[in-house]
């Protein structure tokens, strides 16, 4: 009897450890899993915004306007031929709150004035770009992207409440998309501004064409882009001057020799705070002390100083 009972008692104990296991094998197993996918899902979103700054980069990069490129105002200033006479496009139409407040009148080359423009951003690199541009009491124009506005809007807004100019690059980003059509291009460029207007409270007044105001990708629909973006008052700006930040292997060093290689009375220089590099921060000081150095104060970009603009020579 006493036999039976410890038999039974035994037989008890292994059924509680058999099922203990059958708990806990499972529960330590899927709590491994859980921090498997955990750290491989980390691994893809890094893997993606590295496949997303890549892109971006050689986007900008295909897009670098052909090298018959002058920098002489473009005929393009006047609308098309084609279309004066005509009925007025329908793409008139489009988005009739995206205008400017102050539109293009005559504008100005501002001699010895520098203009510092930042493409791509905001990113993680704008607020020690903005640190460095306050503590030389530098203001200068950020040309953004929308679906980064989306991401770092308080980046945005303190840019702006420091003084700085915030102009539209683009939404997406997406060259081919973006200039399909006169009309693709207008339903980018005012999702960025809307978002710009919302966040800031101030409507964008200029911009910068991603790629440049005549690119690759452009080359069909350039003229009545360009015409239909001024007649909604919006004044754009290329550059004659870029520290080539966002194309190959930049260094403080090639961005700062880059930037100051210009010999323009009004040098606009293309610099990028998207995340290909830490580079243009590191180089910024010497950028602004080189430029300093040789006499020039620095603006910011606003309708009233020329457009500089890439003229095209067939
Ligand atoms: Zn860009």
């Amino acid at each position: 009897m006493k036999h039976l009972k410890q038999n039974t008692a035994r037989r008890r104990q292994a059924l509680l450890a058999a099922l203990l296991l059958a708990i806990v094998l499972p529960s330590v197993a899927c709590a491994a899993l859980t921090v498997r996918q955990n750290r491989l899902q980390r691994r893809l979103a890094d893997a993606h915004a590295e496949i997303d700054r890549l892109s971006l980069a050689l986007q900008d990069a295909q897009a670098e306007p052909p090298d018959n490129v002058s920098e002489e105002r473009p005929p393009e200033h006047e609308p098309p031929a084609s279309v004066s006479g005509q009925a007025a496009p329908a793409y008139q139409s489009l988005h009739p709150d995206v205008y400017s407040d102050t539109p293009v009148g005559d504008q100005t080359v501002y001699e010895n004035v520098c203009y510092l423009t930042f493409d791509d951003g905001p990113s993680e690199q704008t607020p020690a770009i903005l640190d460095i541009l306050d503590r030389y009491g530098v203001k200068a124009t950020f040309f953004v992207v929308g679906s980064s506005v989306q991401k770092y809007p308080d980046i945005v807004k303190d840019a702006a409440a420091r003084g700085h100019v915030i102009g539209v690059h683009t939404d997406s980003h997406v060259y081919k998309d973006i200039y399909a059509s006169v009309e693709s291009y207008l339903d980018d460029f005012s999702a960025a501004w809307q978002r710009v207007y919302d966040l800031t409270g101030q409507k964008p007044a200029v911009f910068r064409f991603p790629g440049g105001s005549i690119n690759q990708y452009n080359k069909g629909i350039y003229q009545p882009l360009i015409a239909e973006m001024l007649r909604r008052g919006f004044a754009y700006y290329d550059w004659n001057a870029s520290a080539e930040d966002a194309v190959g292997k930049p260094t403080a060093e090639s961005v700062v020799q880059n930037a100051l290689s210009v010999q323009s009375k009004m040098p606009i220089v293309l610099m990028h705070d998207g995340t290909y590099t830490t580079a243009t921060a590191e180089g910024l000081p010497k950028i602004i002390e080189g430029f300093q150095s040789r006499g020039y104060t620095f603006g910011v970009l606003t309708p009233d100083v020329y457009s500089v603009a890439f003229g095209y020579r067939d």
